[in-house]
């Protein structure tokens, strides 16, 4: 079925949130390959020193960030190995401000590691998290002759007040860019959900049989088959709107959803696929069940009381049932072939395969 294969993706097109989790699995890939190379390069440029404090702390962090990125590999846990990577970027945030880094320049690097909070956390969380490293780095600053580290009082204050600017510039923006990507998403939402719905009636459209329905039976071939389909057309409904105008024929249309729609499972999808007819694909039925479904529908419908129309409407079915994805497309052929049988034979009755 080849329109089902190319709509299939529209079903399968990834969400904003998608795209999100993608970017943070992106960012912490690389910057937990790439971070770790940059501080084994620092590591070994501090080779000929006599302190080797601060080389265990990079060495150890470039292990932990890869180790982390191992983790994430083996078991897709990029929520759980972000929070670590950003536990181990505050820890050595704080280690650099503490020994001071290579040539006492270690404040510098707290600007992007603070940065990576944001990209990591997200907002409110990277507020809150870079909040406390600051405190931690004020606090070591304040304390600065109990430290390995020595600064300037010029630069440790300037390295404060930047670091506060970073962290609320940081903050904001990360903010606005997480709620235009919810915006966009629920638009996208929406956007999807009016082009699936029959505006008249609110059943689903052949749009969502094609882009949504169809797909999932094949990935979910299991609890969608047996499947009954079943085809539904109004007899002479151009003869009621001819006679009792467009809008009555409106009004029956809408009337007529209602019924099927609450004649059905919840689990059973109807559709509006044409004027004044509609597909109904019933999950998990039996050949028998699905005849008796049509006929119910069909008593129903030949019962239904319509204002302003006592001659009342009918309904012509055509049924059946495929038992595996690969027989779809033959049955929906096979279904409206049994329809217009049904019309043929009188209307106002099921056709279906034995
Ligand atoms: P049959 O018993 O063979 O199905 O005859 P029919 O008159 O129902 O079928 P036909 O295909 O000849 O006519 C369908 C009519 O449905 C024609 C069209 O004007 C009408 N129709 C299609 N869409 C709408 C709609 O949205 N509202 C109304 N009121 N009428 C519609
Ligand atoms: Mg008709
Ligand atoms: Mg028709």
């Amino acid at each position: 079925m080849k329109r089902l294969d190319d709509l299939s993706q529209l079903a399968t097109r990834e969400t904003a949130d998608d795209i999100d989790a993608r970017r943070l699995r992106y960012v912490f890939n690389l910057s937990t390959i790439v971070g770790g190379l940059v501080l084994i390069f620092f590591a070994f440029r501090q080779l000929g020193s006599e302190d080797h404090r601060l080389q265990l702390v990079l060495i150890a962090a470039a292990a932990g960030v890869w180790a982390t990125f191992l983790y994430v590999r083996t078991t897709q846990q990029v929520v759980i190995g972000v929070r670590i990577a950003s536990a181990l970027v505050a820890l050595l945030s704080l280690a650099l401000v503490y020994t001071g880094g290579l040539e006492n320049t270690g404040l510098y690097w707290v600007f992007p590691l603070l940065f990576i909070q944001f990209i990591y956390l997200g907002a409110l969380p990277g507020l809150v998290v870079s909040t406390l490293i600051l405190t931690a780095t004020g606090t070591l600053l304040v304390n600065s002759d109990a430290i390995p580290a020595s600064y300037s009082y010029a630069e440790m204050s300037r390295a404060m007040a930047a670091l506060l600017t970073l962290m609320i510039l940081a903050a904001i923006s990360e903010f606005y860019r997480q709620r235009s990507q919810v915006d966009l998403s629920t638009r996208h939402t929406d956007q999807v959900i009016e082009a699936v719905t029959d505006p008249l009636t609110g059943l689903t459209n052949r749009r969502f049989l094609d882009g949504f329905f169809y797909p999932e039976c094949r990935r979910q071939e299991s609890s969608h088959f047996p499947l009954a389909v079943i085809t539904c057309d109004i007899d002479n409904f151009k003869a009621i709107n001819d006679k009792h105008g467009h809008q009555r024929g409106d009004e029956v249309l809408v009337q007529v959803s209602t019924l099927l729609r609450e004649s059905l499972r919840g689990s059973d999808v109807v559709s509006r696929v044409g004027g004044e007819e509609f597909l109904i694909m019933a999950q998990r039925a039996k050949r028998k069940s699905a005849a008796d479904i049509a006929e119910k529908l069909r008593q129903r419908i030949e019962n239904l009381e319509i204002e302003g129309l006592p001659e009342g409407i009918s309904a012509s079915f055509g049924v059946v049932v495929a038992d595996h994805y690969s027989e779809l497309k033959a049955a929906l052929l096979n279904a409206d072939q049994n329809l217009y049988r049904a019309k043929n034979e009188g209307r106002n009755r099921v056709v279906a395969d034995q």
